[in-house]
């Protein structure tokens, strides 16, 4: 009886985990938001308990921040964390993509196909919820079609932290992924040409970094004692 009481608790810190996630990943909860329990416990008919700990595991994993005395706040990633991240996804999606086989591209090629039409269906509307979220999918589907759990896993962290790090630096209002770019990776993979679909990712994830504004946002360091000095 006590396994099946912790599994009821985990699972439901685990659905309280993932509708944050995709809250912030979606950008319904902007970086800084204050998270605030009890408007949690209300929303999400949760208990305060499973809350807390659910705003804690996001903590430790950089997509929530906690500050003493101050409670919980969605991350505002610096502009070094956001290159991380790239640098990161770089690595993590290129190892995914090489996973990728003719054969798990046959295996799931209804998935593929069904997200590729939600994906041309959304950029060609104008609810920006859906173009975030369907654009953001296409790399978590990837993530799932390799059949590498490690990798999807840490997939997943790093694009609820893009999520955070498009919402804060992207320089326009324009979505980032372009459709077409992901169509060739697609194709790359169907006809077998990992070392094509790997020069593509790459290219893709370089131009999604170099949409955002990371140079200008970096804080400059500021003497307060000299800036506040002729007041
Ligand atoms: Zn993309």
């Amino acid at each position: 009886m006590g396994s099946k009481t912790i599994t009821a608790k985990q699972l439901e810190v685990q659905r309280i985990v993932d509708t944050l996630s995709r809250a912030i990943a979606q950008h319904r909860l902007r970086p800084g938001t204050r998270l605030i329990e009890a408007q949690i416990v209300e929303a999400l008919q949760a208990n305060r308990n499973h809350v807390q700990v659910a705003l804690q595991r996001l903590a430790l994993q950089r997509i929530v921040t906690i500050e003493p005395n101050r409670g919980a706040l969605v991350s505002q990633p610096t502009a070094k964390e956001a290159r991380e991240v790239f640098t990161a996804r770089r690595a993590i999606e290129r190892a995914i993509v090489e996973s990728i086989t003719p054969e798990l591209m046959r295996r799931n090629r209804q998935r593929i196909a069904t997200h590729m039409s939600n994906e041309r269906k959304a950029t060609s509307s104008t609810d920006r919820r859906a173009i975030v979220r369907e654009l953001s999918d296409f790399h978590l589907l990837l993530g799932e079609v390799s059949d590498n759990e490690v990798l999807s896993e840490m997939l997943r962290n790093l694009m609820v932290r893009s999520s955070l790090i498009v919402a804060l630096y992207q320089r326009n209002d324009v979505p980032s992924c372009a459709s077409d770019e992901h169509q060739q990776i697609v194709t790359a993979l169907e006809q077998g040409d990992r070392v094509q679909a790997v020069t593509l990712m790459l290219e893709h994830l370089d131009e999604l970094e170099a949409q955002l504004a990371l140079e200008e946002q970096a804080a400059p360091e500021v003497d307060l004692r000299q800036a506040l000095a002729d007041l």
